[in-house]
């Protein structure tokens, strides 16, 4: 099954909706990184987020970015994604190891202390930026808790990974539902009841539940109305060029003394882990259009 999100709206607009399954974004994420399982289902959950929160945006260049700068030993991850679902991340350590908690991954305890930033960059002057603190380090209430405080906007949001035995991605997406304004008091109840009747995201996932059927559990006689369904991929948009920026960023004396070393030197994209070789005579080059 490919990744999509599903958008929909329930309760006559009174609540909008978004599910996902994202496990092909967060095994290719896995395989890029090659990320431990609690690195991989932290960057997974969020990468999840991001898939759906981008396709809240409206334009083609809109691009939003989920920052987490915390201090637990997976250092920190960055997530971007665009209007269209392309969605990209990386972590700071992707070897992370520690002992499940409960018996489930400790993504809390990977992740730590610190803040969690949104950034949306509409083309505007100034990109919109919102910041809270991490309330428990598990990413799906830290979101909850940045919409409700940072958006005004009342929020329940949902994201599992599930790995498999041999540490590849068994199932991952996620859901975000979101009380418009106008949401009446019995509509909120109504699906306070409904949530509680879901134990967890992956529980479903792993049942087979495709995202129209998680929707269909919230909103259980909330008159669930499907608006439209969009694919999901994890998609970088790196290029030789583009990463000559991360090059250039290095400084004229670190890349005179890489000339004067006569070797070729590799530098890896962030986002997509995709390496690429600048010849001396190319750092030359380099040196030269950065004057
Ligand atoms: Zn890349």
């Amino acid at each position: 099954m490919e990744d999509y999100i599903v958008r929909a709206t329930a309760a006559d607009h009174q609540i909008r909706a978004f599910a996902a399954t994202t496990k092909q974004v967060v095994e290719t994420a896995r395989q890029r990184h090659n990320t431990s399982p609690v690195a991989t289902a932290a960057l997974g959950r969020l990468l999840s987020a991001g898939a759906m929160m981008g396709s809240m945006m409206k334009n083609d260049t809109d691009v939003l970015t989920l920052q987490i700068r915390s201090g637990g030993p997976i250092e920190g991850i960055t997530v971007t994604a665009d209007s269209h679902a392309n969605v990209k991340g990386y972590v700071g350590n992707p070897d992370v190891l520690l002992p499940p908690k409960n018996g489930k991954l400790d993504v809390g305890g990977a992740v730590g202390v610190g803040l969690l930033q949104v950034i949306k960059d509409m083309g505007l002057k100034e990109p919109y930026s919102g910041q809270t603190v991490l309330v428990s380090s598990e990413i799906a209430e830290d979101l909850t808790y940045y919409f409700a405080n940072s958006e005004q906007v009342p929020s329940s949001v949902g994201l599992g990974v599930l790995m498999e035995k041999d540490n590849t991605v068994r199932c991952a997406g996620g859901f975000i539902i979101q009380m418009m304004p106008f949401a009446e008091e019995k509509t909120v109840c109504r699906l306070e009841e409904n949530l509680k009747k879901v134990s967890s995201v992956t529980s479903l996932l792993d049942q087979g539940y495709t995202p129209e059927q998680m929707l269909e559990v919230l909103f259980e006689d909330l008159g669930l109305v499907i608006t439209d369904t969009l694919p999901t991929q994890f998609s970088c948009n790196c290029s030789k060029k583009r990463v000559e920026q991360a090059v250039v960023s290095i400084g004229r004396k670190e890349i005179e003394a890489m000339i004067r070393d006569g070797e070729d030197i590799e530098v890896k994209c962030h986002f997509c882990n995709t390496a690429y070789q600048y010849t001396v005579e190319e750092l030359k080059q380099i040196l030269k259009r950065s004057r």
